[in-house]
Parts: structure tokens; sequence; C-alpha cells
């Protein structure tokens, strides 16, 4: 098994983190293709690690990509004076969020939804209700739901209430810079 994933898995046992409600899919591109084209390109290392990690289902890169994400957390600790315990976990947590980002189970990773809306006459009045087919509104269209509170502080080893007030923002940070890292892989 994929070991971020067992990581996470086993972290955040029994709390649902199993299963369809991840947004797996199929692999169409080769781990070859994906180092072959990323090669080509003049990327910093980390972002190499990320597009690996993520497009191309690679288990060495994403626990490479886990190493550089602990090094980052252990840097801004440092730097901050912040406690350094929570860093491996934070970054399985950040790494996991970005190689298996969830399905929103309301459009079922569609971003749209067929939706009752309201059809009105010339007059304002209600002609009928239509079935259009909108952007889903809990995901915003994306697609995507996110972790809830518990797992993710499951995933960290983290208290809940310890990381929803201190670490969450800061594990948000970090998911920023990896996101950032993945639109340069794009
Ligand atoms: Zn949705």
């Amino acid at each position: 098994m994929n070991p971020i994933r067992l990581m996470a898995k086993m972290t955040a046992k029994g709390l649902l983190i199993d299963g369809s409600g991840f947004g797996g899919g199929s692999v169409v591109i080769t781990q070859h293709d994906v180092a072959g084209a990323m090669g080509m390109g003049k990327l910093p290392a980390e972002a190499v690690l990320v597009g690996r990690a993520k497009f191309s289902d690679d288990n060495q890169a994403q626990l490479s990509l886990a190493g550089w994400v602990q090094t980052e957390f252990r840097r801004v600790c440092m730097r901050n004076g912040w406690k350094a315990d929570y860093c491996e976990g934070l970054a399985t947590l950040c790494v996991f969020e970005l190689v298996y980002p969830m399905r929103c189970s309301h459009c079922m990773g569609r971003g749209k939804t067929w939706q009752q809306e309201p059809e009105q006459a010339d007059d304002g009045s209600l002609l009928r209700m239509a079935d259009r087919w909108l952007v889903c509104k809990p995901c915003k269209g994306t697609g995507q739901s996110v972790l809830t509170v518990r797992n993710r502080a499951a995933i960290a080893k983290i208290s809940k209430s310890r990381f929803s007030e201190t670490w969450a923002a800061r594990a948000d940070d970090m998911m920023k810079t990896l996101y950032t890292l993945e639109d340069m892989v794009a």
C-alpha cells in the first residue's frame, strides 16, 4: 500500500479516512512520462517532487516530499520559536492533502449538480421550477472537499484543540506553498 496513504490511515484509524471518499482516480500518465517532462523544465527540486508525488503516484517521491516539508516546517518553527515536535505529523498531513484531495460527496467530484431553479415570467410570477446543471454550492465547483479538523489533527498527531488553535493555520500556509509549487509544475 501507498506509504503516505497508509500513514494517514493508521493515524486516523476509524475516522472514515479510507475508501471511496478519496479521488485517487486512474493514472493515465506513467511515472516515466512525468519525470521526463519535468526534467525538461527549470523547476526547483521541490517542485519536481510535488509533480512526481501528485501526478505519477510515485511513492518514493511522496516520501521524499514529506521529508522536504518536514524540514521546511522545522525551519519555520526554529525561526518563530515554535515547538518543533509536530513537524513529521504535519508533513504527512500536508502531503496527504496534496496528493489525495477528497472528492466532494455532494457532486461526487464533478463540481456541478442538477439544481432546481425558479423560472419566472416577464411579470415576475413563477412559471415553473426548472432543472439546471449548476455549480455545486458545498465545494464551490472545485469538486473537492476538505478533511475535517478532527481528521487533519489525527493525521498530524496533534490533539484536536491544539491543532485548531495553533497548527491548522500553519499547515494551511504550507499547503499554499505546495499549491504554488504544483502550479509551477502545471
Ligand atoms: Zn461539490
